[in-house]
């Protein structure tokens, strides 16, 4: 359509229809009878080797068992700087009872292969790394002798030594004909040493299988390039195509194709045709009239095997096999995207590249929250976790499958079955990790977040301590701190009452450390003649009498909103409904005109360029759980509060840091 004329009442009504129009699946399957028809069709069978230089192996998968073709050490190694002799000539030598030795007419030093025998009564100076000659079965270090320079040189023994004392045998490190590295091992430094040490100068690897990786959607912008409004950054491309040389594969970047059935039909064949295998993310939701599906199912036999998946996130996945090339289509939300990349795609890319099935880790959890779900799909939900004294908690993540974070901030997930429609709180679950490793941080921060925040998180971090920061909104934090779930919960909530900040929050077992003060204000898009120049209360004044001007409201419970409706009296202007989360939400809304006026900190009022006027500072402060202010990372972070360097980075970020000793 074009954009600048003004479409017709049929084409507009054309256009409603087909966005309105409700996701068509071809039949909606378990994932698991999912799975079992894609594997039905696939080979998962390591690609070809190829050969390549040492220096260009590093991370892959080595192809085919490597055997030793030489022994390591190639020869019986002195150890140490000594001397080459019998074991059984020190048999009683001692500080006070030296044996002396005669020493043989040669020094050993490294590469050079020993002349003369070892007889007994006999020794050869020999260096480390030097061949044991034939004769000798030990080595003296040279701080246990005493050097006799007489007419025939020889040593004094100070010190009985082991057959075998101070020798590397030969083989001992790598044997010949041992296998040195097994297949599907992938290549790091130590493989690359071992192999050198064998004198090999190649290494047989698995040829990488070659990803082709697809974005589609008119409102993506590459990365690098400015974001037009209503415009996104293309973030599956870039997380997709590094998930797949994780997984051992090699993405061939394709770029994002807009969403036309002729150019998307271009792009996927001319990835069909140059790939191993063909990743596209996006134009599959409800209302993009499911445009990658319609392409996929013209581009051969035997075509799309599963359409519609009982999965969340997940559920529009498109699988499919053109020829013997398979082709997925993930879901466009990244979150979505990159789970069912890793359920559906990342085993298939290792397996093709020779690396052997990843083990699922997964440990259990308390889950302290109700989770409502929908009945009939399988519910995957992302999980952050944290210490307890009675074992792991696990909290989801609360962002949606639109987030881009999500996934990349979880530790793990868990599921929900299908057949239920909530799990309870306090339920126990297996969490799987992503990644392998479960990271306890040091320190635990549940509650409202603020970027100057950051700030005492990245001086935590030079000091060694790592933070884990969920945001929750002050009053999540409030109950979990009360819980004793986190160490620290950054709250900004007034009582309404007495116009205080935070200290009504106080209960048995907490403690209120002072955070830094931000300057909430009246927001407005600079050059708005009806608020410029104004004082707050004028402008407040100006909003409320004008029903053309639409306000941005906060959520309930925040503390913006006890403020914006302290302000209001009861008054509840035109856009009062409109509720986000977060001030770079209000601020957002006002400078893309979607409302005039709005109640949010000048700091990120400043990020957008918008116009401030000042109504009163807001507190933000931290609630301490008593049983865990001794830690060793609680007492960083109090630190840390104190500390000027910190203060005057915060203060850069426009806030007033509070003095430490009152509230
Ligand atoms: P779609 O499946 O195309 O309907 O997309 C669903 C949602 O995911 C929309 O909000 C898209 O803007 C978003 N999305 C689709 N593709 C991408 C991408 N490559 N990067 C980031 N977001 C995307
Ligand atoms: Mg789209």
């Amino acid at each position: 359509m074009n954009r600048d004329a003004k479409p017709t009442h049929t084409a507009i009504v054309d256009a409603i229809r087909r966005a309105a129009r409700q996701e068509q699946f071809l039949e909606v399957v378990s994932a698991a009878e999912a799975r079992r028809r894609f594997e039905a069709r696939l080979d998962r069978a390591p690609l070809a080797g190829e050969s390549l230089p040492l220096a260009a192996a590093l991370s892959r998968v080595i192809a085919a068992d490597v055997i030793a073709p030489i022994d390591t050490p190639p020869f019986d190694r002195a150890n140490v700087d000594g001397f080459a002799l019998r074991a059984a000539d020190t048999l009683s030598a001692g500080p006070g009872t030296p044996k002396r030795l005669t020493l043989n007419r040669e020094v050993i030093a490294c590469g050079v292969a020993p002349a003369l025998e070892v007889a007994s009564g006999t020794a050869t100076a020999i260096a480390t790394g030097g061949v044991i000659p034939r004769g000798a079965d030990a080595v003296v270090m040279i701080e246990h002798t005493e050097l006799i320079e007489d007419a025939a040189p020889a040593i004094d023994v100070h010190r009985a030594v082991t057959s075998g004392q101070f020798i590397s045998y030969a083989g001992s490190d790598i044997a010949r004909g041992e296998t040195l590295l097994r297949r599907g091992i992938r290549i790091g430094s130590r493989e690359i040493g071992m192999l050198a040490a064998c004198g090999m100068t190649s290494v047989e690897v698995v040829r990488r299988p070659r990803v082709a990786v697809l974005s589609t959607g008119d409102e993506l912008v590459q990365p690098g390039q400015p974001l037009r409004p209503g415009g996104v950054y293309d973030s599956n491309g870039a997380i997709i195509a590094a998930a797949v040389a994780e997984a051992g594969g090699e993405a061939v970047p394709f770029g994002a194709v807009a969403d036309d059935q002729t150019a998307l039909e271009r792009a996927m064949r001319a990835a069909l045709a140059s790939c191993d295998m063909v990743v596209l993310s996006g134009g599959t939701s409800k209302g993009a009239g499911d445009l990658s599906h319609q392409v996929v199912s013209r581009l051969g036999s035997p075509g799309i095997l599963v359409h519609g998946v009982a999965l969340k996130p997940g559920k529009p996945l498109c699988l499919a096999m053109i020829g013997k090339t398979p082709l997925i289509v993930l879901p466009g939300f990244p979150t979505s995207a990159i789970f069912t990349f890793h359920a559906f795609v990342a085993p298939l890319i290792r397996a093709r590249a020779g690396l052997p099935v990843e083990a699922a880790h997964a440990v259990a959890a308390r889950v302290p929250v109700r989770i409502p779900s929908e009945l009939g799909r399988e519910e995957f939900v992302l999980v952050s976790l944290v210490g307890a004294d009675d074992g792991l908690i696990a909290f989801p993540t609360g962002k949606g499958s639109g987030a881009v974070t999500a996934f990349s901030q979880a530790d793990g997930f868990f599921a929900i079955d299908a057949l239920a429609s909530a799990l309870d709180a306090d339920s126990q679950v297996e969490v799987t990790l992503i990644g392998k490793s479960e990271h306890a941080p040091d320190l635990v921060i549940m509650g409202s977040h603020d970027i100057a925040l950051d700030v005492v998180v990245g001086a935590l971090a030079e000091r060694g301590v790592r933070a884990r920061t969920i945001a929750v909104g002050s009053l999540g934090g409030v109950s979990a701190a009360s819980r004793g779930e986190c160490d620290i919960a950054p709250v900004h909530l007034v009582d309404a009452a007495s116009g205080v900040y935070n200290k009504h929050l106080l209960a048995p077992g907490l403690a209120l450390v002072p955070g830094w003060r931000r300057m909430q204000g009246f927001v407005f898009r600079p050059g708005d003649a009806r608020f410029e120049g104004c004082s707050a209360e004028v402008a407040l004044q100006a909003a409320l009498a004008d029903p053309a001007i639409l306000m941005v409201n906060r959520n309930a419970g925040s503390g913006t909103r006890v403020l914006i409706d302290s302000l209001l009296r009861g008054a509840k202007p035109p856009g009062y409904a409109n509720q986000p989360r977060s001030h770079n939400a209000v601020t957002a809304a006002i400078a893309q005109n979607r409302a005039d006026w709005g109640v949010a900190i000048a700091p990120v009022a400043n990020l957008y360029g918008l116009g401030f006027l000042p109504i009163a500072p807001e507190h933000y402060d931290f609630l301490v759980v008593e049983a865990r202010r001794r830690r060793p990372a609680v007492q960083a972070f109090i630190e840390v509060l104190r500390d000027e360097a910190t203060r005057d980075r915060i203060r850069a970020l426009g806030m007033e840091p509070a003095a430490q000793e009152s509230i």
